[in-house]
């Protein structure tokens, strides 16, 4: 019999399940606490553990060349349940690893419940854990139960909890043309921890304006689902299209005003407007664009927003969207064990903590068991370096995201994984010749050169820190 005190998991979805597993593994014990199906979410149909409630894909299964697929390795080297369970129930879908939904997460509740060491307690959890449960992993999800949300905003603050994403689209710094785009702070403000120069400029001539606002009214929007109809429209987070539906100007006088702002290009020409792109994260790899959270399906953004001079090759690593969601500002409630600053019996796994996707949240559950169990038995485990997929995924969120530096609301959105998350090579990669690539023969040889660093750096950690874990 063990007499080691067990570690509470709340909510069985992608990341509760994986922490649980991760936690049992280690021959810690767990209750894992799931509300369903006493207690269902709008979105949840079954009571099965780790239930997709909408796609049944966890994208693409490449580890050479796409950061997703780089996740799905290194998450199946940890033990990853999900990701043992998605390779069993896996159904044919190309590149992509997708799965038999109920197949998977029947096996992923048998698993669990057949683990002598996993408790599976169904009931809500509705506050804040009782205080005698000394290691605690909230895992509730998107769709948090109510009373378990206003319990972590009443600790973490009010404006530390957000119940929608508005997202506007993350754009990689070197997809951006600066033979069109130009460094400048409007009226060259340094602000706190600005240069003068911390916005990239987009000019658009007054006919390029016009097509622009054309094609945003002109544009397919998705609609919201029936139980996120009443998803408010914040002040200063109104979509970019339906700012442009209250009037052709609107834009011009909002987020894209061509004010404070000279193009070097063309010194003597004013830009009719102007759309501004920030700083995103700590690296400077990733540019958000301002103002610009949408509603306009994937395709539509990408034709409409490449209409945008200087943008015409942007590649995204995120499109807009709002949503419902629950999600804690985590780059400055968590430390980088995934603890509550506040109250460091709490850790926070998956959605909750913003991240995005069924695979990054099962990631972050897999790294929070890991933390959790280790600090039980009293070992230390530093986080995975950030140069591989886990290590870049918690980085960001306990750290690498930057708020906005002209102080403006919660600027931190959730994120899937990407390769702008990754610290940028100290060399490009040559070509077997030894001569400089171009094109997409560079694009590829830099994905395989960060995915082959991942690897590396991922085997050295397990080697070190994190031996004892891994066997
Ligand atoms: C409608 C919708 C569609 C999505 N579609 C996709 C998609 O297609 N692809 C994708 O990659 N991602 C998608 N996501 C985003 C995200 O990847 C998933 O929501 C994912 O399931 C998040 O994993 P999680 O473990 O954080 O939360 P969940 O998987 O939602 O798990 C949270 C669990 O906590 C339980 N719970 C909640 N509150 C309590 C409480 N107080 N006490 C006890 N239990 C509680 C819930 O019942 C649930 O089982 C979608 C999100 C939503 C909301």
């Amino acid at each position: 019999m063990t007499t080691i005190t067990p570690i509470h998991v709340v909510g069985g979805g992608l990341a509760g399940s994986e922490a649980a597993w991760q936690i049992a593994s280690r021959g810690v014990p767990v209750v894992l606490h799931e509300m369903r199906p006493i207690r269902m979410t709008p979105a949840h149909k079954t009571d099965g553990l780790a239930e997709l409630v909408c796609s049944n894909s966890f994208r693409s299964d490449d580890a050479e060349s796409n950061a997703v697929g780089l996740l799905h390795q290194e998450m199946r080297t940890l033990g990853s349940l999900i990701m043992a369970k998605g390779d069993a129930h896996q159904v044919p879908a190309g590149g992509a690893l997708a799965v038999d939904r109920d197949g998977f997460s029947r096996a992923v509740s048998e698993a669990l419940a057949g683990h002598p060491l996993v408790t599976l307690a169904r009931e809500e959890i509705a506050g804040l854990p009782p205080a005698d449960w000394d290691s605690v992993i909230v895992a509730t999800g998107p769709l948090t139960s109510p009373a378990l949300a206003e319990a972590v905003r009443a600790l973490t603050g009010e404006g530390e909890l957000a119940f929608f994403d508005a997202i506007a689209p993350i754009v990689y710094r070197d997809s951006i043309d600066m033979s069109v785009a130009w460094a400048q702070s409007r009226y060259d403000k340094a602000g706190p921890g600005g240069t003068g120069a911390d916005y990239l400029n987009c000019p658009m001539t007054r006919e390029e304006y016009e097509a622009f606002v054309d094609a945003l009214l002109a544009g397919e929007k998705t609609d919201f689902r029936e139980w996120e109809k009443d998803t408010p429209y914040f002040d200063g987070c109104l979509p970019v299209e339906v700012m442009a539906e209250r009037g052709r100007e609107t834009l011009r006088y909002g987020p894209m005003k061509p004010v404070g702002l000279t193009n070097p290009h063309k010194p003597d020409e004013r830009p009719y407007a102007v759309v501004q792109l920030r700083q995103d994260n700590a690296l400077g790899t990733l540019f958000n664009m301002v103002g610009f959270q949408t509603k306009l399906k994937y395709a539509e953004q990408t034709r409409i927003f490449r209409m945008i001079p200087g943008l015409e090759n942007a590649e995204f690593a995120r499109l807009g969207g709002l949503h419902r969601n629950t999600f804690i500002n985590s780059p400055r409630l968590l430390d980088g064990t995934l603890r509550l600053k506040a109250e460091p019996r709490l850790r926070f796994a998956g959605q909750i903590t913003g991240c995005e996707g069924y695979v990054e949240s099962a990631a972050i559950g897999l790294l929070a068991g890991r933390f959790a169990a280790a600090e039980r038995l009293g070992e230390a485990l530093n986080p995975p370096p950030a140069t591989t997929a886990l290590g870049a995924l918690v980085n960001h969120i306990t750290g690498g995201h930057i708020a906005t530096i002209d102080g403006g609301p919660q600027s931190y959105q959730p994120m899937n994984i990407n390769f702008g998350l990754f610290p940028p090579l100290d060399t490009a990669p040559n070509g077997t010749d030894g001569r400089r690539l171009r094109g997409k023969d560079k694009a590829v040889a830099k994905k395989k050169a960060l995915t082959d660093r991942a690897r590396t750096d991922l085997a050295a950690w397990l080697d070190g820190r994190d031996r004892q874990a891994a066997e």
